[in-house]
């Protein structure tokens, strides 16, 4: 399978009938051996880092990289280690955690607003506004401490959050900034497993916490959440990628292909030289050569 086929095998363009249980998490597609994914994924980062230096040089699009997932699923690990050969200059990492009193203060797409990225640079977002359709849904005791009045939390608030965030990603589309949504998809099985390694292996105590035990216990809530919100937030100008997480050797490859393939689809070059500009370039040279 060349490389393209894999980026095309876990985009969600369009969310209607989606369903998560056709997605295995286990899967690694035609990917047998860990070496050999990981020799693509070294070249992978190195076109990357070709395609980011054009990006910034270019200065015409902005390029948002999205991750949700479960606990444990490799999100923080992901964005080490395909971001590892990018310009940092060009790149910046938020992660977002519960809301402050101030962030409260706004609405649900403000604070992520803040921090979208300018022209030219990436942005990566470690959880995201979709914790508003997730968490929040999963937790009702979460919105209704969201300090909104009851009057606008009815029963369709999250269509209508879903329909703002389409919206809203449309107009991020048409003025030049470029959303790919990653969910990094593990099962159950495995994500005891990872608690376990963390709760067994000194070096990996520090990322243990009770809390992501308790969440576990609401997966199925949290997988048909996962489910709805890919279904009516996929679109052509911001697909989702459900990406086969139990292996973090092929969910790195499969992100990073993901991105490089976007930035393929940019045609981006470094901005021509005018001839005034190659005869300043010139001259300068010969000044210099002078001296
Ligand atoms: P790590 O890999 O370090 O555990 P993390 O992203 O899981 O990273 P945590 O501090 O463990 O970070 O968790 C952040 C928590 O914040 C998550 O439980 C997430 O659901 C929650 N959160 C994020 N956004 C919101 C939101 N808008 N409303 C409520 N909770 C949110
Ligand atoms: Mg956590």
């Amino acid at each position: 399978m060349n490389l393209d086929k894999l980026v095309k095998t876990y985009r969600v363009e369009a969310g209607k009938g989606f369903k998560l249980k056709d997605y295995d998490p286990a899967d690694t597609a035609h990917w047998r051996s860990k070496e050999h994914a990981e020799q693509a994924l070294q070249q992978g980062i190195e076109r990357m880092a070709e395609l980011q230096d054009k990006l910034y040089a270019q200065d015409h699009w902005a390029l948002l990289l999205i991750f949700q997932a479960m606990d444990a699923a490799g999100k923080d690990g992901a964005i080490k280690h395909v971001m590892s050969g990018v310009n940092p200059q060009g790149c910046q990492v938020y992660s977002f955690k519960a809301p402050s009193e101030r962030e409260l203060q706004h609405d649900f797409l403000w604070r992520t607003t803040c921090d979208l990225p300018e022209r030219g640079h990436i942005g990566i977002f470690n959880r995201s506004y979709y914790e508003e359709v997730l968490v929040v849904r999963v937790h009702p005791e979460i919105l209704e401490n969201e300090n909104l009045s009851p009057s606008l939390c009815g029963k369709n608030i999250w269509q209508e959050r879903f329909e703002d965030i389409q919206a809203f990603e449309r107009h991020m589309w048409r003025n030049g900034t470029v959303i790919r949504k990653f969910f990094l998809h593990l099962s159950k099985k495995e994500q005891k497993k990872r608690f376990l390694d963390r709760l067994d292996e000194p070096g990996k105590n520090w990322k243990f916490s009770a809390a992501d035990i308790r969440e576990r216990d609401y997966w199925d809530d949290y997988q048909s959440a996962y489910e709805d919100m890919i279904r009516n937030t996929a679109s052509k100008h911001a697909p989702w990628y459900v990406v086969p997480a139990d292996n973090k050797w092929f969910s790195r490859l499969v992100v990073a292909e993901v991105i490089i393939h976007t930035l393929e689809s940019l045609n981006l070059a470094y901005p021509k030289v005018e001839d005034d500009k190659r005869k300043e370039l010139e001259s300068a040279k010969k000044s210099l050569l002078k001296k």
